[in-house]
């Protein structure tokens, strides 16, 4: 694709502006680096410092030391969207004036719909960006649209355009417990507030996982598809340094974690993490540790700092020789290594991508917000992995772990979840592979973008 040549630093095509978390900001620098790959000049939007991970990546932080004190989401919520928008507006005015060739899109996470207002008035094209699977987000689009009324009996079912039938507990936990969290609901919800007015929907999934739901939404409205949004050499390997997220929230056990799983034989070590952000009873902590320790299996388990008082005293001694315990760990070159055999997971969306990108069989035990109905697909609709059952209290006992390490890893199903683990790991490669259905949404919007 041809391009004209820039002169001044402020000259970008598109600005890409995520909510300022973890689980958003990575997807969307991804996605970033795919764009920059392409020839595309980008600006990535950050209200906190980072380092640029390209060169045809620029970084512009947009101040805001008024989140550090915010009281909670939503106080952090109303305070992003009251001052941010006005300091975003400022910056695309420079950016309009002072440059010969101004920016032409903003792809804003879509949990900031009021960015696509400020797009509009600067003269811009909006691209609302989805961070979860489209298979919740069409969830919370019912909501929105009222052609979802979540049922109150326990048994109930829910049935939803091109979608499985789900039950109460395969619904996302604001919607099944819509008492428990409900300035994030109301997040979520609102994300499809303006969306119809949006230019673009761009979603981090790809087609092939979730076509039915995707067709459906593609048929009415601009809906593309553009991940797994993974680091490309860990799929494609087409971009040459992109290796690593590039950001992480916790420092990683890398070399121990690795030296340790070499040292293990091949699909023989069962990797638990519940991602950045789940926190575990004391009561389940202590059944996930006895039934760890019952399977008898090699186990890789991340226990975040915060969650170690929480772990059986002597347990990391009396099972050293059995499992490793890390507060962090590079996730993506474990889930690579060759020596893991399955990945207990609370199923966050990155995590699950992650695990079918890399073809690694899940054991779904979901926590909050998303993870139920990720756990829903992984188990039943790509039979990637299983899915936890839990006791009347809400509990997973030692006993379920047990059964469900062995039947992961030797059991009746073993072999065909392997398979599937393979296939999704075949299609995710192909799908931000040369023209692939990832692949070729992300050419066509930098097309737009170049010729506009
Ligand atoms: N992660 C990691 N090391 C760990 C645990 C998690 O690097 O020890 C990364 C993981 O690769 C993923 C992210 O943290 O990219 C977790 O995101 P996810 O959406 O799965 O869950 P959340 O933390 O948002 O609940």
């Amino acid at each position: 694709m041809e391009r004209k040549e820039r002169s001044s630093e402020d000259e970008t095509d598109v600005l890409v502006f995520p909510f300022p978390v973890q689980g958003h900001i990575n997807p969307m620098l991804q996605f970033a680096k795919r764009l920059a790959s392409k020839g595309l000049k980008v600006t990535f939007l950050t209200t906190k410092p980072m380092q640029s991970p390209s060169t045809s990546i620029s970084i512009q932080i947009i101040e805001f030391p008024e989140g550090e004190q915010a009281n909670g989401t939503e106080e952090f919520a109303h305070l992003f969207k009251t001052l941010v928008s006005e300091r975003l507006t400022n910056l695309i005015d420079r950016l309009n004036s002072s440059s010969s060739d101004p920016p032409k899109a903003l792809v804003y996470d879509s949990f900031l719909p009021w960015a696509l207002d400020v797009a509009k008035q600067c003269g811009l094209h909006g691209a609302s960006f989805f961070t979860q699977s489209w298979s919740n987000s069409s969830i919370y689009y019912h909501l929105n649209q009222g052609t979802l009324k979540v049922p109150l009996e326990e048994n109930a079912v829910v049935s939803l355009p091109s979608m499985p039938v789900l039950g109460i507990n395969d619904l996302p936990s604001f919607v099944s417990d819509t008492g428990s969290y409900p300035s994030l609901l109301k997040m979520v919800v609102d994300r499809f507030s303006n969306f119809q007015e949006a230019d673009w929907l761009f979603c981090n999934t790809f087609k092939e996982l979730e076509h039915e739901v995707i067709n459906w939404m593609a048929s009415k409205w601009p809906i593309k598809t553009v991940g797994p949004t993974i680091p490309s050499m860990y799929l494609d390997k087409r971009i040459k340094d992109d290796n690593d997220y590039g950001l992480h929230l916790f420092k990683p056990d890398s070399e121990l974690c690795i030296k340790w799983l070499d040292s293990k034989e091949t699909d023989s070590v069962v990797y638990v993490s519940f991602g950045s952000l789940a926190g575990l009873t004391e009561e389940q902590m202590l059944e996930l540790s006895l039934g760890l320790k019952r399977s008898n299996r090699y186990f890789l388990w991340v226990v975040r700092e915060a969650e170690q008082s929480k772990l059986p005293s002597n347990f990391i001694e009396e099972t050293s020789e059995k499992g490793l315990v890390v507060s962090w760990c590079p996730q993506l070159d474990v889930l690579a290594h060759r020596a893991v055999g399955c990945f207990m997971t609370h199923c966050g969306w990155n995590s699950t991508l992650e695990a079918l990108s890399l073809g690694v069989p899940m054991i779904a035990m979901p926590q909050w917000t998303d993870q139920p109905t990720n756990a829903k697909f992984v188990a039943d609709v790509w039979q990637g992995g299983i899915r936890v059952s839990k006791d009347e209290k809400g509990v997973v006992t030692k006993e379920e772990v047990e059964w469900c390490i062995r039947e992961i890893m030797e059991g009746e199903r073993s072999l065909e979840i392997r398979k599937n683990s393979e296939k999704w790991k075949n299609l995710a490669k192909e799908a931000v592979d040369e023209g692939g259905s990832s692949d070729k949404n992300i050419e066509e919007f930098v097309a737009k973008l170049l010729c506009n």
